[in-house]
């Protein structure tokens, strides 16, 4: 069976003043059509590099792809022109990020941004392009919809800017939808009306979702699978149930215990000591071995690889696999 988007063994290089350093180290996984999949971890951990290099957005940037492969819908996108990418930026794939700015055009309209790209992908006359343009508008939670169609980005604030441009990626009804941090910068109500359109979205039009976000909350609520990436790579991957459940990756537990709970006073949040790892100076074995509550000597000396379970449950760390487990069962936290 073939995936609609496959990256296999990405690795992703940053140069300054002559010195490389790789923030994304091989890193593969799969998405099936129709999934929605999160790809998690704190900032700077690789997660919005990767998603950028997927679509060869690097550009602009110091960053280089320097191996991997990347496969949509069967075509190795690390082989196309910059045209036939620029092809299938316009008309496969739709792309939200944090800043509202980068998407959309100062100089034009919102009401003509909008049904300027409805009319191209969805062939609909002048008139439905515009009703459905309002419909979009009032589905993100943008009053008085009509008026903002004759108004310019500058006249709206910054989270109004945001909820246009995820109307405009989702008009399109795209066949995979890369979203960074969509909602992070909007009121939670907003928030949760957001994430329940994109539900809509795949479930009426089998859309593709990629969600990368640091927020566990988010992958709890809307997505089917998790990717879980720490230091550039991916140390956990399963079923979103199943990770929250039972998650087996020391980070991906500290990640859980600091979700804030419904009743819980917010000064009383855990966090994870520590920081992520500065990609210049990675320790030797484990990247998280200096924050975490259960490392081991070996821990410090080796890096774990990832392994499949049989459930296709992936995780990376040394407390499953190999010479870690004996070391490792029984050991106590250290915290
Ligand atoms: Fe912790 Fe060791 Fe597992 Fe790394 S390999 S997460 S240091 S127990
Ligand atoms: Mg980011």
């Amino acid at each position: 069976m073939s995936y609609l988007l496959e990256v296999n063994n990405l690795k992703v290089g940053f140069t300054l003043d002559n010195h490389t350093t790789q923030v994304v180290r091989g890193v593969s996984f799969e998405v099936n059509k129709g999934e929605i999949v999160g790809i998690v971890g704190e900032s700077g951990c690789g997660k919005s590099v990767t998603s950028l290099s997927m679509m060869r957005l690097l550009k602009g940037t110091s960053g280089k792809i320097q191996e991997g492969e990347i496969w949509f819908n069967d075509r190795n996108l690390l082989h196309l022109t910059e045209k036939e990418m620029r092809h299938i930026r316009g008309n496969n794939v739709s792309m939200i990020f944090q800043d509202p700015m980068t998407s959309l055009n100062p100089v034009l309209k919102i009401g003509k941004q909008l049904t300027q790209g409805i009319r191209l992908h969805l062939n609909y006359s002048k008139s439905r392009a515009k009703e459905y343009a309002i419909e979009m508008l009032k589905s993100v939670g943008i009053p008085r919809s009509e008026s903002i169609m004759n108004e310019y980005p500058h006249q709206l604030s910054g989270g109004m800017c945001q909820r246009v441009m995820i109307a405009m990626a989702m008009s399109c009804k795209p066949e995979l939808l890369i979203a960074d941090e969509p909602t992070t910068a909007l009121d939670v109500t907003i928030q949760a009306q957001i994430l329940e359109l994109m539900k809509q979205l795949r479930d009426e039009n089998d859309t593709t979702i990629l969600m990368i976000t640091h927020d566990l909350g988010v992958v709890s609520e809307i997505c089917d699978r998790v990717i879980v990436m720490y230091a550039g790579t991916v140390i956990e991957e399963g079923k979103t149930k199943e990770v929250f459940n039972d998650p087996k990756h020391p980070y991906t537990e500290g990640l859980i215990q600091s979700m804030p709970k419904i009743g819980e006073e917010q000064s009383r949040l855990y966090a994870i000591p520590g920081q992520v790892p500065d990609h210049a100076h990675m320790p030797k074995g484990c990247k998280f071995a200096p924050r975490c509550p259960y490392v081991m000597d070996l821990c410090k000396e080796k890096e774990p690889s990832l392994v499949t379970e049989a459930d296709s449950r992936q995780h990376r760390c040394w407390l499953f696999q190999g010479e870690g487990i004996q070391d490792g069962k029984g050991s106590e936290k250290v915290d």
